[in-house]
């Protein structure tokens, strides 16, 4: 499936509820475009706790990846971007909300097995199920 964003739109809440609308509950995904601002995080081992970073300035999404799958029974998108600035100078990390987009072209890929997330005691983390 591949689909557009909205400008104005979030990227988290937009492609979750997309997934949601077509039933989709395991899949992986890419995306490409471009943000007016974003918010990304960086996960704290130690702590355990995500540092969140806001950039407010127009970036290129140079490259977005991520997932689906189902945590605490609802869908859920996890994603990592890579996001350039007006210099090419590169930030990066965990995609957090709000990230609004400019533009953006989403390419989703449907998953056979189902995928659950768990709490992990060891990170601190809700990961999938072996
Ligand atoms: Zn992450």
């Amino acid at each position: 499936m591949i689909f557009k964003l909205d400008y104005g739109e979030d990227i988290t809440q937009a492609i979750t509820e997309e997934c949601r609308r077509k039933k989709i509950k395991s899949a992986y995904l890419f995306f490409i475009g471009a943000v007016q601002k974003a918010t990304i995080g960086y996960y704290n081992q130690k702590t355990k706790k995500y540092k969140k970073i806001f950039i407010n300035k127009p970036m290129e999404i140079v490259s977005g990846v991520g997932n689906i799958s189902v945590k605490e029974e609802k869908i859920f998108l996890h994603a990592h971007v890579s996001l350039s600035d007006a210099n090419g100078k590169m930030s990066g990390g965990h995609l957090f909300s709000p990230t609004i987009v400019f533009a953006c072209e989403v390419f989703i890929i449907k998953n056979r097995r189902k995928l659950v997330r768990k709490f992990d005691k060891q990170t601190g983390l809700f990961l999938w199920q072996r």
